[in-house]
């Protein structure tokens, strides 16, 4: 075990510090966990549905203290850190109903009936990124206790503190004591043991798609189920026949929310060629009316970056001869601050191709539909992305026609409880949230029961 201090982004200042386990300490999770699942299967699924609810109402009622907790762990602004606590508690709300809807099928077969069971895996493995701990966790451990299972989550090394406060919750919420719980710890010992595990059915994966190729192989050695959720290079494109003022004023929280720090951040906007300048004299006041400052002040839009190791990659994206258009503003002082950036490079550039995470966004000029349609896809991601145009059948074609899991039409909406989301190509593998995630955590079970022809007997017993 090895004791980390953990660090405030804004003040650069320790903010309590944390054990990382060891696999020995996985090894007694997957124990407790199958003892606590066998407990929590055993309930009437209204009785299950009801603990969720339970959990819900118990988020709710630490939201303040779970949003106090992230604006000091990842420098996450007020407003937002409290929408994700929000978050957490509406997306267990939701599949709160799940329980008892999971039915099973009965499908016309000869000779017999035949009728499907939605079984639970066992214990479930969850391994989530800094950016938003959380709310991650809670699209994966949410759906997974509805289908009846019980789950173990390892938070990323620099932002463990929410996670493990909602495994404290679940248990005061009156959860079965091991159903959901936390194991901190660095990916390369507490990952790769639930990787390798043998008494965990199924990981999901969020994180970089570096990782998740690695996450993709291990699995295969036990055909562990897995859901992968990485990275993306989205596209913001804007058409001439687009409401140009409203495209550019919401472009930067297209991309800087989180301080970029998002994995459906729109960090390439392509604009029609016919309109950019104008498009960029509108986008420059929209990027420096972006307040950056304090995550604990009410108005902060952006905080810092979530650490130095962090900082000093996405700085790589911007050396001193980098084609800055305009920047935004950021404190002095300590704290891993980055100013919203603006960069007009060459379609090549580095800036374009790789995910920055951070607060850098690259604007680039397309001629037509077929172009704009040709840049966006030529990534190998396929996460997100936002078609701003006033014309209906444009939007459809050009929706349809970009490779991506979730596309918004003049807005940049991505991330819904109530729909489906993850990535086309290398941006992920499966889909979580919407209405069919419990089915995600279950394994179908198919029962045939034989009927055989009544006897002579039988047939006269029933109609005496
Ligand atoms: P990362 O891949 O470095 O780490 C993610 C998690 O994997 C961490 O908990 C880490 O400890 C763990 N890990 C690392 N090595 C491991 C190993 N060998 N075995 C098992 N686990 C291991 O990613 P990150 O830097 O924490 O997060 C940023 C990335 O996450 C970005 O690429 C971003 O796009 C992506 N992301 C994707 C989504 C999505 O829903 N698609 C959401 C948020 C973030």
């Amino acid at each position: 075990m090895t004791v980390v201090d953990l660090i405030n982004p804004a003040t650069e200042e320790v903010v309590t510090t944390v054990d990382l386990l060891d696999e020995s300490a996985v090894d007694e999770a997957v124990a407790t966990a199958h003892r606590a699942q066998r407990i929590w299967a055993a309930l009437s699924p209204a009785a299950r549905a009801a603990g969720l609810r339970d959990l819900a109402a118990a988020v709710d009622g630490n939201r303040d203290e779970l949003a106090a907790l992230e604006v000091a762990n990842s420098g996450h602004p007020i407003g937002q850190a409290r929408w994700e606590a929000e978050h957490v508690r509406d997306v267990l709300t939701f599949y709160s109903a799940s329980p008892e809807r999971l039915s099973g099928k009965q499908i016309p077969v000869a000779g017999g009936i035949d009728m499907t069971f939605c079984d639970p895996i066992g214990v479930v493995g969850i391994i989530t990124p800094w950016n938003f701990p959380m709310t991650i966790a809670s699209w994966g451990f949410a759906p997974a206790l509805a289908a009846g299972n019980a789950v173990i989550v390892k938070p990323a090394e620099w932002t463990p503190l929410t996670t493990i406060r909602l495994a404290e919750i679940a248990e005061e919420a009156g959860l079965p004591p091991g159903l959901l719980q936390v194991v901190p710890g660095r990916g390369d010992v507490v990952g790769e043991a639930m990787l390798g595990h043998p008494g965990i059915g199924k990981i999901v994966f969020t994180g970089s798609t570096r990782t998740g190729r690695h996450v993709m192989t291990r699995a295969a050695e036990s055909v562990k189920r897995i859901t992968l959720e990485l990275g993306g290079k989205s596209a913001n494109i804007v058409f001439a026949d687009s409401d140009l003022e409203q495209a550019a004023a919401t472009a930067p929280y297209g991309v800087f929310d989180n301080a970029g720090q998002d994995c459906c951040a729109r960090s390439r906007i392509l604009v029609q060629r016919s309109v950019y300048d104008r498009f960029m004299e509108l986008l420059e006041p929209a990027v420096a009316g972006v307040r950056v400052g304090d995550p604990i002040d009410d108005a902060t839009e952006m905080g810092p970056l979530v650490s130095r190791a962090h900082w000093q990659k996405v700085a790589s994206y911007v050396p001193d001869d980098a084609p800055v258009a305009f920047r935004g503003t950021a404190p002095e002082g300590p704290g891993f601050w980055f100013p919203p950036t603006v960069l007009t490079p060459q379609p090549n550039d580095r800036a374009v191709v790789e995910e920055i995470f951070g607060p850098v966004v690259t604007v680039l000029p397309f001629d037509d539909e077929a172009d704009a349609i040709a840049i966006a896809n030529a990534t190998e991601y396929g996460l997100a992305g936002s078609i701003w145009t006033d014309d209906l059948s444009r939007a459809l074609r050009v929706s349809r026609a970009v490779a991506a899991g979730n596309l918004s039409v003049n807005s940049h909406s991505s991330v819904r409880y109530s729909t489906p989301f993850g990535g086309f190509k290398q941006s992920g593998l499966g889909r979580e949230l919407g209405p069919d995630a419990p089915l995600g955590f279950t394994e179908t079970k198919n029962v045939f029961i034989a009927v055989g022809a009544a006897t002579p007997a039988q047939s006269q017993r029933g109609t005496s």
